[in-house]
């Protein structure tokens, strides 16, 4: 059996751990994310250490972005653009290729976690779907016809811009590029902003879920007509209030109004968005998913 690494490089923490698959998990640590170069050494310390048991066959790297996942670019591997302070411009997957020498497997969070959820999870079977998390920012990737969505880049479905009715919600949105985009409205830190406390602690009939499941469902349903996914996987913290599933759900059938004639959507919504197969465990599964496309090559 190979044995896979896996990195869910967050930009509040890093989970890494070492196994074949979700039944299989051999070790895991997990620690914030500080410095580039302490995290990456810490992360490098442990592959070090579990190499030390059992070689590992490829690491594979789920990362937060912006990234540049093209492999035949000079920047392969990095994160680039992003507003972290000291994480723009750095290269994760070289280091820690060169240190262990094994092949990496490196892409966006969410097209690891959409790789896992096809290969073990709740798109199992699919070869066209969505997954998207949203957290302390909101993200999306998936899977086209087989392959992992990238274009130019990578799909950037957190900032795609909504209707904004500025009378019914004046906030003005935290995201640093654009105000009131998906993720200015939407995101857990939008959440704390607008209503003065975390979303955890808002009670199950807080109007801010009604609110919330505005805003998803609008995005939801432009990437059901643009993208024509089979399923759409929602995850990340925010997700985790059960009763925001029901309410996308209904808002995003009105939405469309009957427009996209499929059974999948008009009479099995429930099975439609649905939430991770893989539940917490999608990011660092889906990096083992990208570390086994890495010992394809
Ligand atoms: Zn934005």
């Amino acid at each position: 059996m190979r044995i896979l690494g896996g990195i869910e490089a967050g930009g509040t923490k890093f989970v890494c751990a070492t196994g074949t698959g979700p039944d299989d998990i051999h070790a895991e640590i997990r620690f914030p994310t500080t410095t580039p170069q302490e995290t990456i050494g810490k992360a490098i310390a442990f592959f070090e250490e579990e190499s030390r048991r059992n070689s590992l066959a490829a690491i594979g790297i789920a990362s937060f972005g912006p990234v540049d996942p093209n492999p035949a670019s000079p920047t392969f591997g990095y994160i680039t653009t992003t507003p972290k302070p000291g994480w723009a411009n750095v290269d994760l997957a070289g280091p820690i290729g060169q240190a262990l020498a094994v092949p990496v497997g490196f892409d966006t969070d969410v097209n690891g976690a959409a790789l896992g959820e096809g290969r073990w999870g709740a798109a199992q079977g699919l070869d066209t779907f969505l997954y998207l998390t949203i957290g302390t920012g909101v993200g999306g990737g998936g899977k086209v016809r087989g392959q992992l969505m990238h274009g130019l880049l990578h799909p950037e479905m957190g900032h795609m811009r909504l209707p904004h009715d500025w009378q019914a919600d004046p906030f003005e949105g935290i995201c640093p590029f654009h105000g009131d985009c998906l993720e200015g409205m939407a995101a857990g830190p939008a959440i704390r902003a607008r209503w003065g406390q975390p979303a955890e602690t808002l009670p199950p009939d807080h109007p801010a879920w009604q609110l919330e499941a505005h805003y998803l469902a609008l995005a939801l349903s432009n990437l059901v007509l643009t993208i024509s996914p089979q399923r759409i996987i929602l995850g990340g913290g925010v997700m985790s209030e059960p009763r925001i599933f029901s309410a996308v759900r209904f808002q995003v059938l009105e939405l469309l109004n009957g427009y996209v004639q499929s059974p999948a959507i008009l009479q099995h919504i429930d099975d439609y968005i649905v939430p991770p197969g893989l539940g917490n465990r999608a990011g660092v599964l889906g990096a083992f998913a990208l570390a086994e496309t890495a010992t394809y090559d």
